[in-house]
């Protein structure tokens, strides 16, 4: 067991960081702020393991919000970075090694064009603008609870940290932004025709993460991604999958493939960039022929498609398209997982649910099934911190807040899970 005394030299970090860095942190869930407590800074990864400052080893179940699904230092990407960072680091200027990554998303995953960016949030934006010039309207459908990045469009009834701070709307979005952002709960097609009814010919895209993963984990219900597909099909709207989370990470074809439900336009981030900052959008010809330079709609970045975050990404793919085992072992261990928790929490006497989908996790603390923002929201925060912290002391870093999911990376093992459960018996007692 970690003493938690033993973290002094994340606590003077943490005071210095918070002189010069706001809240101390570069993205605020790292904060810590639902949980309480100092976070953690680490210097050191390898494979399932983070390294604090203080020497003390966790088991990553974060992954850095999901990228590292290889584990952390895969050999072939770290030497493809290395080797890379000699030849070059940024042009700004065309090269192959695009095409190629090119080339291996659309052949994952069956879209018929993509553009390269550097995150998530940036995916997201420029899909709703290219839905927005394609359609030529201007509203958008969003569902409560589900995160697209901090663009403003997005940061309404918006999840991850933006709920875990309490904030899901945000101050500086313009009520003009405001007002084009239409929003329903997750998992209801009846609440979604309702919207269309009363906004004929004005909506331009319906944009959901095809399994939520910024209020927990929660899965689509059955024929809810299929009823969301014909609405679109049916009033002419883009159908816009944000697989920043899910991408790469459900299946090769991420939750396109795994659901069954092909969208117009998709998102990506995360596993794409093999832990470097990249995101990408894609989706049919007919779309991208839109966009600039062959269209109006505009789109551009200085470092989109630079050659260090390409080679980390095409490594990564690459790993993955050779090796699908991948899917059937990270998701084998995720449910290994779930089924250990579960024992533990029966054992113990507890409320709960646990949502899975593939390497997707969380555990909530209540006694309703969790399948909208409104049901994550009953979630016991005291219990969930108790958790938290519990298994943080045991060496177990989970994300800081119920509105995360949990990633499992290759790395996991036998004798990761043998000690996560172990500790999550101890903590449980504890808690009790
Ligand atoms: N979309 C989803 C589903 C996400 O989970 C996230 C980030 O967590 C984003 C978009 C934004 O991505 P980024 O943080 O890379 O901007």
């Amino acid at each position: 067991m970690i003493n938690p005394t033993e973290r002094k030299r994340s606590e003077s970090l943490f005071e210095r960081a918070n002189k010069h860095i706001p809240g101390g942190v570069n993205s605020p869930v790292r904060a810590f702020k639902s949980v309480g407590g100092t976070p953690i800074f680490f210097k050191k990864a390898e494979g399932a393991y983070l390294f604090d400052e203080d020497e003390n080893r966790y088991i990553d179940f974060i992954n850095s919000w999901g990228p590292m699904i290889l584990g952390h230092g895969f050999p072939e990407v770290v030497s493809a970075i290395q080797k890379q960072a000699e030849t070059a680091m940024s042009f700004g200027a065309p090269t192959e090694l695009e095409i190629e990554l090119a080339e291996t998303i659309c052949e994952m995953t069956g879209i018929d064009m993509v553009r390269m960016v550097n995150s998530g949030t940036e995916a997201c934006m420029s899909a709703i603008r290219l839905a927005r010039g394609y359609t030529g309207r201007n509203k958008v459908i969003k569902f409560e609870g589900c995160y697209h990045g901090h663009a403003d469009s997005f940061l309404i009834k918006a999840g991850s940290g933006v709920s875990t701070l309490g904030l899901p709307n945000s101050p500086g979005v313009t009520s003009g932004t405001a007002q084009d952002t239409l929003t329903a709960p997750f998992n209801n097609l009846a609440a979604v025709e309702k919207l269309i009814e009363e906004n004929p010919g004005e909506i331009a895209a319906i944009i959901t993460e095809p399994v939520a993963g910024n209020m927990g984990c929660i899965p689509p219900l059955e024929g809810y991604m299929e009823g969301l597909r014909a609405l679109c099909d049916e009033h002419g709207i883009v159908f816009i999958m944000d697989e920043v989370m899910t991408g790469f990470r459900l299946a090769p074809g991420g939750a396109q493939e795994r659901l069954g439900v092909k969208a117009d336009l998709v998102c990506y981030g995360k596993v794409i960039g093999g832990g470097m900052p990249v995101g990408a959008f894609g989706g049919k010809r007919e779309i991208f022929d839109h966009i600039a330079p062959n269209g109006p709609v505009y789109q551009a970045g200085t470092l989109s498609g630079n050659p260090l975050a390409v080679v980390s990404g095409l490594t990564t793919l690459n790993y993955l398209k050779d090796h699908p085992e991948t899917y059937a072992q990270i998701d084998h261990m995720t449910e290994r997982i779930e089924t250990g928790m579960r024992e533990l929490l029966d054992k113990h006497g507890f409320e709960y649910r646990i949502n899975r989908l593939g390497s997707m996790i969380s555990i909530h603390f209540c006694d309703t099934d969790v399948v909208d923002f409104n049901s994550a929201m009953e979630g016991n925060n005291d219990k969930f911190k108790q958790f938290f912290h519990g298994m943080l002391n045991e060496g177990v870093y989970l994300p800081p807040s119920a509105f995360e999911t949990w990633f499992i990376s290759m790395t996991i093992g036998e004798s990761e899970l043998e000690h996560t459960l172990y500790a999550a018996d101890r903590v449980l007692q504890e808690m009790k």
